[in-house]
């Protein structure tokens, strides 16, 4: 289940969501990042409707519109004609509708290119966040939100509630995250003789850049990814030089894992196995990020999301009119969602 896309403030856009209806209603879509559950239907819907509105426009971050050619290389003509590129942190005007709409791509924290979105009219301010992972010390820090060092003021936020009802999770910030990946790297080569691999699995096709960069300064190597990985990252710099697609370059590995008992590299008895994981820290009893399994495996706790007490950092921070849940995570309904976020927003609003 998930958001439909319309901001109910500015008709005639629509922000990571292509189904029919979005195409009926709106002539204008934003994309916040390449993941697929945000890019559903927009090649087909965009194939099956730019002949009747050749006016179509997808407005996205440049690294984004890199990947999306390199995810669908048939249709680089049908997106080098639709998409606009926005650069971050400038308010550029777009007009929607026949009204003139300020839009400034922000960064979100989550992955390459993902961008949270902030929309001005004459009459509301809204910022639509798609995925996002901010630690409350990081809020200060996005330019875009402030006026000579105060918040603006947000008349309603589309929020990630993607750990919205999960009270206990308390992640750590994703730098330190990474520095808990090094420091276990380090500590198996230190105590490990002879050949040694390492093999992080990736918690998604995209998103683990900073840790694929941080690795290859650290340790001075490439790091191995799948052949269908490495193309979707062709031309997005840092990130691609960073990468290789020859498992005989390096000792540090984050292609796709082997299944149990195949001759993968991750199932060498010389391999210790990371798994970079929020589901792990989730589910496990006690608290600690880090979790060895022996010698060779060890768990640590990342999430590209903020959790439930970022979520209430943020509204506290910023004060929004209202706020909307772009996230139902399985299980929910929306209305329960929603009736918790309005409980949140709203004591974030009294305090
Ligand atoms: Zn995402
Ligand atoms: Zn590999």
């Amino acid at each position: 289940m998930s958001f439909s896309g319309f901001i109910e403030e500015i008709p005639g856009l629509s922000v990571d969501s292509f189904r029919e209806e979005n195409f009926e209603k709106s002539s204008t879509f934003f994309l916040t990042h390449c993941h697929t559950d945000h890019t559903t239907g927009l090649i087909n819907g965009f194939l099956n409707h730019i002949y009747a509105n050749s006016n179509l426009i997808l407005y996205c971050s440049s690294e984004s519109a890199t990947i999306l050619k390199n995810m669908n290389p048939e249709h680089t003509n049908l997106l080098d004609n639709i998409i606009w590129t926005l650069p971050f942190n400038q308010n550029c005007f777009i007009p929607i509708n026949g009204m003139s709409v300020g839009v400034t791509a922000i960064r979100a924290n989550h992955c390459v290119g993902s961008c949270m979105f902030l929309f001005r009219t004459n009459e509301s301010t809204v910022l639509y966040t798609g995925d996002f992972r901010f630690h409350w010390f990081e809020l200060m820090d996005i330019k875009a939100l402030h006026n000579n060092g105060w918040p603006i003021q947000l008349d309603n936020v589309y929020l990630d509630t993607t750990y919205l009802k999960q009270i206990t999770y308390n992640f750590p910030t994703r730098k330190k995250a990474i520095h808990l990946l090094l420091n276990a790297i380090d500590d198996f080569l230190e105590f490990t003789a002879g050949q040694r691999i390492v093999h992080i699995s990736r918690p998604a096709n995209i998103g683990s850049e900073i840790i694929i960069q941080s690795l290859a300064r650290k340790f001075n190597c490439q790091i191995h990814v799948d052949d269908e990985c490495y193309n979707f990252y062709r031309g997005v710099e840092p990130v691609f030089s960073c990468m290789t697609n020859n498992p005989n370059n390096t000792f540090i590995h984050m292609c796709k894992p082997g299944k149990p008992g195949t001759n993968h590299f991750c199932n060498s008895p010389a391999a210790l196995k990371i798994r970079l994981s929020a589901q792990w820290y989730a589910i496990q009893e006690n608290t600690n990020w880090v979790q060895w399994e022996g010698a060779r495996a060890v768990n640590i706790a990342h999430s590209m999301h903020s959790s439930r007490k970022e979520l209430k950092a943020f509204l506290r921070y910023f004060k929004p009119g209202c706020a909307v849940a772009l996230v139902i995570p399985d299980g929910y309904y929306q209305d329960e969602i929603q009736v918790e976020l309005d409980y949140i927003a709203c004591k974030a609003y009294n305090n």
